[in-house]
């Protein structure tokens, strides 16, 4: 097949390479997915969107792709890095008095919501973490077997002395590790470095299962290491997640993935940048978040944060603030505006800035590049009509609803939740209310009129 060369950087070289799939044309991606004990923030909405722009901008020049996104039910602990702590959903279990069952449910159908806002498009497959405990247990058992992994108290641990490449991921030395280690090491470890592939359930009563070394649950990493290896086997192409989950996850399911298959497993592994907030990271844990329903409610066009991230590459870190929101928000709605207007007779797409287009997205998903064609396009001397076919065109990529502004009279969104609230208020002459609510629709460019009771 001829398609074109596509270039892709790779965390474990440190270069842009060359995607060779393994299937002639099929790109087969594994996600990192949310863990569905809370709401997702921007942040995380950020990490999911860009394996779907890999993916539109691989099918857009020609590929076929098949991502698998895998939803973490259980065996995340509220401190991953060191081991410490409690599962994240027995957690939120308890806070909210549901099992965890209803707590994974509910936020993994917040969690499709909210990425249905973004235009991100759903995976093939979201593989639930829990359903794959009997594979897990059958991997950890042939670590065991194998000499790479050990049973000490209930506990099995991955020995990484058997896995001298520990760290090729994230060039963490054993020493650094070491250097993060405050606290006493878990005694139980021979190194202190060791993961925990399953863990002994203790005082735990729910999401606790029968195995070889007794009732427990298991590690976060080997989750992802046995729902990939089972749905896609011990090669393929592309593995993703955020820059965060370099170390400890991907580190680590490169150590077990590998000592099972006793080959690499991925070929490509790329990591999303973080989105940050007045200078920190955006965290659920630091209380510096937005969802995005909250920035909806706001006033903003969901797809305004998509146009944000556009602007970034993929992999730097993104500064979050609501009037580069805003900002965004205004460029994307004359954007549609002018799409409108261009549309009105039939054009054709421009093989010229099409090709100027697709090379941007072979080189590493340059995005940015792409949003200043946009802007370049837009303002070039190419034929209207031509324009706006063109630009319809790169929105299979980009997302954004282009078309959405032949709809003159459509409202903003979150301008009709806005109004209904306006009414309630007027009905129940709570007229302060009111008025604050008819200043935030102003600010939307939504003017109210109300009819006149009497002169
Ligand atoms: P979680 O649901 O906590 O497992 O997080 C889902 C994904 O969001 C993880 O893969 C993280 O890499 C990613 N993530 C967490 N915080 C941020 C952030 N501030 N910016 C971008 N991605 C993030
Ligand atoms: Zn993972």
């Amino acid at each position: 097949m001829n398609l074109p060369t596509v270039r892709l950087y790779n965390t474990l070289t440190r270069r842009k390479e060359e995607l060779r799939p393994l299937e002639d044309g099929v790109v087969r991606i594994y996600s990192c997915g949310p863990t569905v004990y809370r709401y997702a923030h921007v942040g995380n909405l950020r990490t999911f969107m860009f394996p779907d722009l890999l993916r539109r901008s691989l099918e857009y020049l020609g590929y076929h792709t098949e991502q698998v996104m895998n939803v973490t039910d259980v065996g995340h602990l509220t401190d991953d890095t060191f081991e410490r702590g409690e599962d994240k959903m027995l957690v939120t279990a308890r806070l909210e008095n549901k099992s965890t069952e209803e707590i994974a449910a509910a936020y993994t159908d917040a969690f499709l919501d909210d990425i249905r806002k973004i235009n991100i498009r759903p995976a093939a497959r979201y593989p639930r973490a829990t359903e794959y405990i009997p594979r897990m247990i059958e991997l950890i058992g042939q670590l065991v077997a194998q000499g790479n992994a050990y049973v000490a108290d209930g506990n099995v641990y991955f020995d990484i002395s058997t896995f001298p490449s520990y760290g090729k991921l994230s060039r963490n030395t054993v020493d650094k590790l070491m250097a993060g280690h405050r606290e006493a090491p878990d005694p139980r470890k021979r190194h202190p470095a060791d993961f925990t592939l399953w863990k002994g359930a203790g005082e735990h009563r729910a999401q606790v299962w029968d195995s070889p070394w007794g009732p427990g649950f298991p590690g976060w990493h080997i989750e992802c290491s046995a729902m990939s290896m089972s749905i896609f086997g011990d090669r393929f192409d592309i593995h993703t997640g955020g820059a965060d989950n370099v170390f400890p996850h991907h580190e680590s399911e490169i150590a077990q993935s590998e000592s099972i298959a006793g080959h690499p497993v991925v070929s490509i592994w790329m990591h999303g940048g973080m989105l940050m907030l007045a200078g920190s990271r955006m965290a659920k844990s630091a209380g510096n978040f937005f969802r995005i329903t909250e920035l909806e409610d706001q006033g903003f066009d969901p797809l305004a944060f998509r146009y944000l991230a556009l602007q970034a590459k993929y992999r730097t870190q993104l500064n979050f603030s609501t009037d580069g929101l805003a900002g965004a928000d205004r460029a994307l709605r004359q954007l549609r505006e002018r799409v409108a207007e261009w549309s009105s007779e039939q054009g054709a797409v421009s093989e010229e800035w099409d090709g100027r287009f697709r090379a941007s997205l072979a080189d590493d998903l340059d995005l940015p590049a792409a949003m200043a064609l946009v802007a370049e396009l837009s303002r070039s001397n190419v034929a209207p009509a031509d324009k706006a076919a063109t630009l319809l065109a790169w929105d299979r990529v980009l997302g954004l609803d282009l078309e959405r502004g032949g709809r003159p009279h459509e409202l903003p969104v979150g301008a009709a939740e806005l109004l209904a609230q306006r009414e309630r208020a007027r009905a129940a002459k709570d007229f302060a209310t009111a008025d604050a609510l008819r200043d935030r629709l102003k600010a939307m460019g939504v003017s109210v009129a109300d009819p006149r009771v009497s002169d």
